[in-house]
């Protein structure tokens, strides 16, 4: 292992450190391995943090207009109503409805609500060493360019199948992109 040039600080020991997590495996990995480190953040909104979104929205239009928006207890349409009022008629179906009848189209709580669950599956992280790692298990040698191909293509792959395991998705993904020897 010939160290190439130009490594900035705290560079060498991260490749001290990743060259013995490696070495347990007992196998020579390439230099170049070593000096890449790939951390993906997602960026993406959840629907927890859109709906809380939604929420606030709602809580200002209250606030500045003392207008609230809820759905009608009869036929479910979204109406407007002054705070005040104390009865609802529907524009939609004409039934008049109690306040409390007419739940708020977005109320604190409701980001809870099982149709917003998803996070957990959006926050996956991998990294090369986790490539490598599955990569040598299956007895493979990948190469860089073969590594980046499925550091690429793995969120694609979580979208598809989100209940697969990060790394049987990283086993599938090598069986594609490592050209065999
Ligand atoms: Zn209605």
């Amino acid at each position: 292992m010939t160290p190439t040039k130009g490594f900035l600080k705290g560079e060498e020991e991260i490749k001290n450190n990743l060259k013995i997590t490696l070495s347990k495996f007992g196998s020579v990995i390439s230099f170049h391995y070593i000096c890449i480190i790939i951390i993906k953040t997602n960026t993406m909104k959840t629907k927890r943090q859109l709906a809380e979104k939604q929420i606030e929205l709602q809580n200002r239009v209250i606030a500045l207009a003392n207008i609230n928006i809820v759905t009608c207890g009869h036929c479910g349409s979204v109406l407007l109503h002054e705070r005040n009022d104390e009865l609802i008629t529907c524009a939609c179906c004409k039934h008049e409805l109690d306040q409390s009848d007419c739940p708020d189209l977005w109320y604190e709580g409701c980001q809870n609500n099982s149709e917003f669950d998803e996070e957990e599956i959006l926050t996956q992280e991998i990294s090369v060493e986790d490539v490598v790692r599955v990569a040598m298990d299956l007895g493979m040698n990948p190469s860089i360019a073969e590594i980046n191909e499925v550091l690429k293509y793995y969120d694609n792959e979580v979208e598809e199948d989100p209940t697969a395991t990060w790394d049987l998705i990283v086993e599938n993904l090598l069986y594609n992109c490592v050209a065999p020897k």
